[in-house]
C-alpha cells in the first residue's frame, strides 16, 4: 500500500509515481495504482521538488503585520522583544502550526526555524507533516551559564520528542548578542552532538564595524576562531562578507543562507555577493526570515526577488538563471539542506503544481514558476509520501487560523 500519482508531467513526459515508506518507489510511464494505493490524479499537473525555506522564524507569524515600516533597532526594541516576552509555548505553537499552513500551500517542504519556546517548534512541524530543523536559541543576556544550560535542556527536549523529519540544532542569535565564550561552548556541544548551528552573520554594516571594533576582525573570522564555522553551520544573511570571508566560508563548507525580501524590506543598504560566492563555491540556500520582517513565507516570491536582485546588482541579466535559482531554493547547491531529488529511491517529497494557471501554461515551466508565478501555482504538497495539501485543500485549516487569532489577541498584538 503506497501512494500513487497518476498521469502526472515530469520533464514533459506523462508518468506514474508511486511512493512507498515515505521514499519515491518507481517513476515510470505504466505505473499504476493497486488495490489499497491512495491514488492522486495528476493530469493537468506538473511533479516538481519541493522548496527548502533555509531561514526562518515561523511562529512570527503572529507579528505579521504588526508594527511594520520602522527601523529596525525602534521595531525590535519598541514592539517585537517586549511582545516576545509574553509569548507562551501555546502562542509558538500556533504561530508555527499558521507558518506551517502557508508554507505547505505555496510549496515549502522543509524549514530551518530559529526561535522562542522549540519543542513547541517541534511539536507544530511534526503535527503539520513538514520536515524542519528546530534550533534552540541562545542569546548570553545577563547570564551566560543559566542561558547555555537552558539552551542544552531546550535541546534535549526537541531531541527527544522530535522523529526523524523534525530534528534539533543549536541556534547562537548572532555575534552581537552572544559572547566569543558561548560561542566556543556552542562550537564544542555541537560537534559532540553532530547536530547543525544556526546563526544570522553580516546582516547589516553596523553589525561588521562593531566586530571590527571589539575583535579587530571581520564577522565571519571572528566566527571561525570561536570553531563555529564549519559544514554543518548554517550563516543567514551574509549581505556584507567580503571576498576573503567568502573564502574562508567556501573552505570550512559551511552554508551561506540569503533572506532578499527581508533584507529589502528591513532596508539593510547591500546584497548577498552571490556571484563572488557561486566563483569560489560556497554552498547556499534561500529563506525567507521571520513573517515580522518579510512578511511572506512563500518562498517562490524570494526566489524571484533574490534573482532580480542579483541581475541588477550585477548590471547583467544573465548573471543568473530562473533554473539557477530554482536550483538554490531546493537546496541543490548545499549538502546541508538535503535537497530533495526526484529520482527512485530519494524522499518522496514533491508539489504538483498547476500546468493550467495562467502563470506556468505557456513558457518553459522554470522561468514560469520563478517569475511568473506565485505559490499559488501550487496544487498539492507531499512530504514523506504523505499529502499535506490535496488539490488546494488542507485539513484542519480553519481551526489553526481561529487558534492562531486567538494567540495573536491575548498577546495585545490585534
Ligand atoms: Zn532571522
Amino acid at each position: 500500500m503506497g501512494l500513487v500519482v497518476t498521469d502526472v508531467t515530469l520533464g514533459g513526459s506523462v508518468v506514474g509515481v508511486r511512493c512507498e515508506d515515505g521514499r519515491i518507489a518507481e517513476i515510470d510511464a505504466d505505473v499504476a495504482p493497486t488495490r489499497g494505493d491512495e491514488v492522486v490524479d495528476g493530469t493537468g499537473l506538473a511533479i516538481v521538488p519541493g522548496l527548502i525555506n533555509a531561514h526562518t522564524h515561523a511562529a512570527m507569524t503572529l507579528f505579521r503585520g504588526f508594527a511594520d515600516d520602522l527601523p529596525l533597532m525602534e521595531w525590535l526594541e519598541n514592539h517585537i522583544w517586549p511582545a516576545e516576552k509574553r509569548l507562551r509555548a501555546e502562542d509558538v505553537y500556533w504561530g508555527t502550526r499558521l507558518a506551517c499552513l502557508e508554507m505547505i500551500r505555496t510549496g515549502t517542504v522543509a524549514f530551518w526555524d530559529m526561535y522562542w519556546h522549540p519543542e513547541a517548534v517541534a511539536r507544530a512541524a511534526e503535527d503539520a507533516g513538514l520536515r524542519a530543523t528546530v534550533a534552540t536559541p541562545l542569546i548570553d543576556g545577563d547570564d551566560a551559564a543559566r542561558a547555555r544550560a537552558d539552551a542544552e535542556a531546550a535541546l534535549d527536549r526537541v531531541e527527544a520528542s522530535a522523529s526523524g523529519r523534525v530534528v534539533a540544532g543549536f541556534a547562537p542569535h548572532a555575534i552581537y548578542t552572544v559572547g566569543p565564550e558561548s560561542l566556543r561552548w556552542v562550537s564544542k556541544r555541537a560537534e559532540s552532538l553532530e547536530a547543525t548551528i544556526q546563526i544570522h552573520l553580516s546582516e547589516t554594516r553596523h553589525e561588521v564595524e562593531a566586530c571590527l571594533a571589539e575583535h579587530g576582525v571581520r564577522p565571519a573570522v571572528h566566527l571561525d576562531r570561536a570553531g563555529l564555522l564549519g559544514p554543518r553551520t548554517i550563516v543567514a544573511h551574509g549581505v556584507w562578507l567580503d571576498e576573503a570571508e567568502l573564502d574562508l566560508i567556501a573552505e570550512r563548507q559551511a552554508t551561506v543562507v540569503t533572506n532578499p525580501v527581508a533584507n529589502l524590506k528591513l532596508a539593510v543598504g547591500g546584497l548577498f555577493p552571490y556571484p563572488a560566492a557561486r566563483e569560489r563555491g560556497v554552498q547556499v540556500g534561500i529563506g525567507t526570515d521571520g513573517a515580522g520582517s518579510n512578511n511572506s513565507l512563500d518562498l517562490f516570491s524570494d526566489l524571484k526577488t533574490f534573482a532580480l536582485m542579483q541581475k541588477n546588482a550585477a548590471a547583467d541579466p544573465a548573471v543568473i538563471t530562473a533554473g539557477e535559482a530554482l536550483a538554490l531554493g531546493r537546496g541543490e547547491s548545499s549538502k546541508l539542506l538535503r535537497s530533495p531529488a526526484l529520482v527512485v529511491g530519494g524522499l518522496a517529497d514533491f508539489l504538483l503544481v498547476r500546468l493550467r494557471s495562467p502563470e506556468l501554461a505557456l513558457g518553459t515551466l522554470d522561468a514560469g514558476l520563478v517569475y511568473a508565478a506565485s505559490g499559488s501555482i501550487v496544487d498539492s504538497t507531499v512530504v514523506a509520501g504523505r499529502v499535506l495539501m490535496r488539490g488546494g485543500v488542507l485539513e484542519g485549516e480553519e481551526e489553526i487560523l481561529a487558534r492562531a487569532r486567538e494567540c495573536a489577541t491575548s498577546l495585545g498584538i490585534l
